[in-house]
């Protein structure tokens, strides 16, 4: 590990201070996995800048939507009541990630801002476009299990790893964040960005930028909500696909509203939107829910060891779906 000074900041402007006075720093959430990362010489800052002195508050507001401070750990915003019985599926994918200890130390600021899995970004030996760019990408005709099934690049194949973003998704959840030229907001479901040409540049963040929140807005429906998580080990296991679904059905058994988000398939959480709008009026039916896992899934590309996830994918949304739609009954 490289040698590297640490200060603790008392509010989110003396953060964005020390950030500013120091353009090698990096914010330090609960470390679980910057500190990795520093370890495998992936990063390299030379100042640690600790923000979990940040406001860690859940707030409710009146109309029924949520301000998450940025330094609220994962195992509090699993654990708080109104978020379990509003947002079920918030809720489970928070416990669906990492394990008790990690979830302890995690902050939700962290989780989003968590680096890609792929084994040969933390391999300083393996080709990663990711991590030095135009070096190329080993995980393409490597092993590729975990990798992106949708809206990856020739660039890159790697995956979002973080289980609470996929519900952050469904949930259309803003992020707030304090910068060197001031404060500002931008949808989660814009905050990650596709790989492209630049894997390297993965968020819409700018130098220094610094999560203070996330607003979570009413959503009624989201009382039927669920994330399952598919995986290769019950526990302890990145996501292979994972599906966060809420749903609103009509007394004539036909789908009002939905909200659908998927895990483990691309470089950020992936809203299903064509499969949301494919199933909007539609009676709420195993014919319909595979319809429109078919309509979200049609552009997928599997790699040489991950095209099974299609058909997985397709299957869990399906899933997912009559689940809910079982609960109401
Ligand atoms: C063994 C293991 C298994 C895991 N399994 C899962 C899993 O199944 N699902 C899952 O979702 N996650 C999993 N995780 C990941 C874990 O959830 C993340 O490591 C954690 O959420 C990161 O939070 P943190 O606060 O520790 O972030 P840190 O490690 O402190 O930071 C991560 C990144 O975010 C930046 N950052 C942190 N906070 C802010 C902020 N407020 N503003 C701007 N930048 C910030 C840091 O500079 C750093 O670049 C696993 C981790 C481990 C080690
Ligand atoms: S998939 Fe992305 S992160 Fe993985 S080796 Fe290729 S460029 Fe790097």
């Amino acid at each position: 590990m490289n040698v590297f000074t640490y200060d603790q900041a008392p509010d989110a402007m003396a953060a964005v201070d020390l950030a500013k006075a120091n353009t090698a720093s990096k914010y330090l959430g609960g470390g679980t996995n910057l500190v990795d990362l520093m370890r495998e010489g992936v990063e390299r800052p030379e100042m640690l800048i600790d923000i979990t002195r940040l406001p860690a508050e859940i707030e409710l507001r009146p109309d029924g939507s949520l301000l998450i401070g940025a330094a609220t750990k994962n195992t509090a915003l699993a654990a708080d009541p109104y978020i379990r019985l509003a947002f079920p599926f918030l809720a489970r994918s928070i416990l669906a990630g990492a394990s008790a200890q990690i979830r302890n130390m995690a902050t939700v600021g962290g989780n989003i801002l968590q680096r890609t899995r792929c084994r040969y970004f933390y391999d300083d030996a393996a080709r990663c476009n990711k991590r030095q760019p135009q070096a190329g990408c080993d995980a393409k005709d490597g092993f590729n299990r975990y990798h992106a099934i949708l809206g990856a690049s020739s660039s890159c194949v790697a995956t979002h790893p973080s289980d609470m973003c996929v519900a952050l998704a469904a949930l259309d959840a803003t992020v707030h964040l304090e910068g060197p030229v001031g404060s500002r907001s931008v949808r989660l479901l814009d905050l990650h960005r596709l790989p492209g040409d630049r894997p390297d540049i993965e968020t819409q963040l700018q130098l220094n930028e610094l999560i203070t929140a996330i607003e979570i807005p009413p959503l009624p429906f989201a009382r039927r909500s669920t994330y399952r998580k598919v995986r290769d080990r019950a526990s302890y296991a990145f996501a292979l696909i994972s599906v966060a679904a809420a749903i609103d059905i009509d007394d004539a058994g036909k789908v009002r509203d939905v909200r659908l988000a998927l895990g483990g398939v691309a470089h950020k959480p992936w809203r299903a939107l064509k499969a949301e709008e494919a199933l909007i009026g539609e009676p709420a039916g195993l014919e319909s829910f595979r319809a429109a896992a078919e309509v979200e899934l049609a552009t997928a590309v599997g790699l040489r060891d991950n095209g099974f996830k299609i058909e997985l994918a397709k299957r869990t949304i399906v899933a997912v779906l009559d689940e809910l739609k079982g609960e109401g009954a």
